[in-house]
């Protein structure tokens, strides 16, 4: 025993010796021949005792509240499945799926990850700040999504708070309308998030697939946006980029929203000057809103419903790819700049519902900045067009959230928005449980069938012209 404390204390002397601490060696010999005197220590040696003593209790603190945190979920979830109609056996495999998810989550927060542990697979999305790709983790074979963000991009931006709420959301909020983030770490040159990968594609890819959705169907996925949103909110967040690109569907067809705090065009100030003669955004917004209300705007030619639609989907994913990305979804208090709180998400959530119902978005224009001055003129922009035959409950909600914000439905809590008449009958508690509108095809772990094919690098891959109906319709365009 004693030997065994001697050789480690050699070993301990031969390390300090390395660290080039021979003098106080020297001054120490004294002690050094007789390892066991027993001395008051140095305020060097509390201090560290203190910072390791802290170091030990917050490492358990934090420990005990993730253990805390994982029973509590577990709590919910059997509280849940007990109210929920499903079989024992159903039961029991959702607790184990439960179970294996957690751990896994507990392992990626104990290691200090990094790129070279996984093996990098194909790139389903693209988006300013770099890409997101399909990848396995080498050791376990486990698969996830993992989103590369080029830091001097996001510096030069001013982008890196956005970016670390974005990381913060996804780690703190643990709900499941929200893509749950395992991990991230950096390197050099970029910034690393690890994802659950959702197998399903985004919104709008499934939007620009089916034109339009029939009521019953907007109403599934509207209704999971509104969960979505209620959740972020809880958490005092507000999302501000809300669009289809960013809710993405799980392997049962069920939507999560992504994609926190990178919100591209934050704010008019962040769109590149888009006017032809380069006289700058604001300005140029100004001079349309007065514009606008003399109403000597040139003739343009009405386009019918399905030539809109054409149109929009041509352009659509330009748009999604572009560094600004699309200012169709953002609220007029945003753009300009007025200040703006929970209720932009609530705005972003209307006009994606007119979306679902009419095909393309409420004030979808040829190109960006038109978007934003029909956007900040709602008010003689916003119409439905004949041929989309909407429900009256639909035009209503619509309407109450395409909306000043003091009148906006959703500014006193997601409640309002709940009771609509539009959502009569919806089981809100059981949305997540129920069977989605649409269930994605899905073969194997890493099938990205569901995600459009992209280039190692530059833009995506022209589509094949066989598959989908907005593909056929693409094609007839081309013939006009
Ligand atoms: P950006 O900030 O560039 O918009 P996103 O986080 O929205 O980045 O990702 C871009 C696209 O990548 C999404 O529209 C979606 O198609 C795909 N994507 C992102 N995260 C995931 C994920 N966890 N699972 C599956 N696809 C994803
Ligand atoms: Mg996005």
């Amino acid at each position: 025993m004693l030997d065994s404390a001697r050789s480690w204390f050699h070993k301990f002397q031969h390390k300090k010796e390395k660290f080039g601490e021979k003098k106080k060696e020297k001054e120490n010999s004294k002690d050094a021949q007789n390892p066991f005197v027993d001395e008051a220590p140095s305020n060097d040696t509390k201090q560290k005792v203190t910072a390791a003593k802290q170091y030990i209790e917050n490492h358990y603190k934090a420990q005990m509240k993730c253990l805390q945190d994982r029973k509590e979920r577990r709590w919910m979830l059997e509280r849940k499945l007990a109210d929920a109609d499903v079989s024992t056996e159903e039961q029991i495999n959702l607790l184990k799926y439960f179970e294996k998810k957690e751990t896994e989550y507990m392992r990626l927060q104990r290691h200090k990850m990094c790129v070279d542990d996984f093996e990098l697979l194909t790139i389903i999305g693209r988006g300013a700040f770099g890409e997101v790709r399909l990848c396995r983790e080498k050791s376990t074979r486990n698969v996830y999504a993992m989103k590369k963000l080029k830091k001097s991009e996001m510096l030069r931006r001013g982008q890196v708070e956005h970016v670390k709420a974005e990381r913060n959301l996804l780690a703190e909020v643990d709900s499941a309308c929200i893509v749950k983030l395992y991990c991230s770490f950096q390197d050099e040159e970029y910034l690393y998030l690890i994802m659950e990968y959702l197998p399903g594609g985004d919104m709008m890819t499934l939007l620009m697939r089916k034109d339009t959705l029939i009521e019953d169907e907007a109403r599934f996925y509207v209704g999971q946006t509104v969960l979505a949103i209620e959740s972020i909110h809880k958490h005092s967040y507000i999302h501000r980029d809300i669009k289809p690109d960013n809710l993405l569907l799980d392997r049962y067809g069920h939507m999560k929203l992504s994609d926190f705090g990178l919100c591209k065009p934050l704010d008019s100030s962040s769109f590149p000057d888009l006017s032809e003669n380069g006289s700058g955004v604001r300005r140029n917004l100004k001079s349309t809103i007065e514009g606008d209300k003399k109403s000597n705007a040139p003739y343009v030619p009405r386009r019918t419903q399905q030539e809109k639609l054409l149109h929009w989907q041509k352009n659509r994913r330009m748009l999604a790819y572009s560094t600004v990305g699309t200012p169709d979804y953002i609220a007029p208090e945003v753009l300009l700049k007025k200040g703006y709180g929970m209720e932009c998400d609530w705005w972003s959530l209307g006009a994606i519902m007119y979306e679902m119902l009419v095909g393309f978005p409420p004030f979808y224009s040829d190109e960006p900045m038109s978007t934003c001055r029909k956007i900040v003129n709602w008010r003689s922009h916003l119409k439905f067009p004949e041929e989309a035959k909407l429900s009256a409950e639909a035009k209503d909600l619509i309407c109450r959230l395409l909306c000043h914000v003091e009148q906006r439905l959703g500014t006193k809590g997601a409640s309002e928005i709940k009771a609509h008449p539009w959502f009569k009958g919806i089981q809100w508690e059981k949305l997540y449980q129920m069977e989605a509108a649409f269930i994605p095809e899905v073969n194997d772990d890493l099938d990205t069938q569901n995600f459009e094919k992209f280039e190692e690098s530059g833009m995506p891959v022209p589509p094949p012209s066989k598959s989908g109906p907005w593909r056929k319709a693409l094609a007839d365009a081309g013939k006009m």
